[in-house]
């Protein structure tokens, strides 16, 4: 736990920066001056903030860290255009963001886009997830999850560039660290703070149906994407074992209220899966379950993830099932996946710095995937609970 350490500075809000010099009697302008070192320029201590008197720099120190994301490994992919980062957090805790490098081309501008962590690990346990397997460590901090895009900005602006998307696409379910996240996002999103407009973050969701309710309540907020992957329970149990717990109707539902009320599209998302949810069956499903909907579909190839049996549908197919939900009128798109080959998946180098577990285990993993997915393209339900620590 992080419980030990002093917080994050990126994750307080303005009001208690500013408490914490007013009750010490400092003026105000201190707290702006520290908010300037966080939030702008390439400062990357306490210490550096010089326009502070030595003896308030040494409080100020022992009070807070001015990072939270201090320990980090980058591997470069596709000749740079993916940068794959791994954080080690204070407490040891591994978690990873990806910076995604995309040039400027007829009618799009250049755009820099960071996918972004909310927990170490994850107890949905999707089965093709590298952090699924992990199972879950523990909620990120605030200040963990906006200090990924303070180190990722600094490294664009270093290289003249700017970051311009945050995608919650990384580890963890954003929305059952929700509140956590919410603040993430108020930082990332404030003029005063980081000041990235909030039509450029997107929050992923595997389809926490009272997050989404709680979102839609919030009103027009960031982009909200659910992680669909299938239209049939039988398999979506399989593949996002919370389904168990609000089954897909109940995803849409949620996420068709959202749509209405927020006036944004929704995005989903749907990892393609050789032989598993790929099938016609399956693509004649999702197209009369998101059939007249305000929707986009996203189809993205499997990331090659160890431990399972399973591998990315070859395109052909992933173009048929393309084409059978445009006929229904669903706008899709077909995404190519970034970094395979430094484990871009989200997820993945952490689980490599996990260590391997015993073959025995990796089999009895495999065959009991197999046997479910079988059984589920049969149209068989699971009769097994929802993951522990989930919708209770
Ligand atoms: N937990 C949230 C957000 C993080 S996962 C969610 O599930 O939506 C972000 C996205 O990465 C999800 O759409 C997830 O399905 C996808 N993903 C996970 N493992 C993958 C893999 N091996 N290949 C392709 N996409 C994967
Ligand atoms: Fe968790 Fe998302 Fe991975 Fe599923 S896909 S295990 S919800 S991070």
């Amino acid at each position: 736990m992080t419980d030990a350490l002093p917080p994050g500075l990126s994750g307080l809000t303005p009001e208690a920066l500013a408490a914490w010099f007013d009750e010490r009697g400092e003026p105000a302008y201190r707290a702006r001056q520290v908010a300037d070192a966080v939030w702008r320029g390439q400062t990357g201590s306490v210490a550096d903030i010089r326009t502070l008197p030595a003896a308030l720099r040494a409080r100020l120190e022992s009070a807070f860290r001015f990072d939270t994301v201090t320990d980090t490994e980058v591997r470069e992919a596709d000749g740079g255009l993916t940068e794959k980062m791994l954080h080690r957090l204070d407490d040891g805790a591994l978690i990873e963001s990806v910076l995604m490098h995309y040039p400027a081309r007829a009618g799009s501008r250049e755009r820099h886009t960071l996918c972004i962590s909310s927990q170490a690990g994850c107890a949905v346990g999707c089965p093709f997830c590298a952090t699924g397997e992990l199972g879950f460590g523990r909620d990120l901090e605030v200040a963990e999850i906006v200090d990924q895009v303070r180190y990722a900005s600094r490294r664009l602006v270093a290289a003249g560039q700017r970051l311009t998307n945050i995608v919650f696409m990384g580890m963890g379910e954003p929305l059952l660290n929700l509140d956590r996240v919410l603040a993430a996002i108020s930082a990332l999103n404030d003029r005063q703070r980081f000041g990235l407009g909030a039509r450029h973050i997107t929050v992923s969701t595997s389809g926490v149906v009272p997050g989404i309710r709680r979102l839609t309540a919030l009103g027009p907020q960031f982009t909200l994407a659910v992680s669909l992957h299938a239209a049939r329970d039988p398999l979506r149990d399989v593949l996002v074992p919370l389904n168990r717990r609000w089954p897909v109707a109940e995803v849409i539902a949620a996420a068709r209220d959202h749509a209405a009320a927020t006036g944004r599209r929704i995005s989903y998302e749907v990892t393609m899966i050789g032989g598993v949810n790929d099938t016609e069956l399956d693509a004649t499903a999702m197209a009369e379950l998101l059939r007249g909907d305000h929707a986009h579909v996203n189809l993205i190839p499997m990331n090659p993830v160890a431990h399972t049996p399973w591998t990315a549908s070859p395109m052909p197919v992933i173009e048929r099932f393309a084409a059978m939900l445009k006929a229904a009128g669903i706008q899709t798109t077909i995404r190519r996946n970034r970094g395979t080959e430094v484990g871009a998946a989200c997820g993945q180098l952490a689980a490599e710095r996990a260590g391997e577990p015993a073959p025995p285990v990796v089999a009895r993993r495999r065959a009991r995937l197999v046997a479910e997915s079988a059984a589920a393209l049969l149209g068989e339900r699971s009769h097994e609970p929802a993951p522990a620590g989930v919708g209770d």
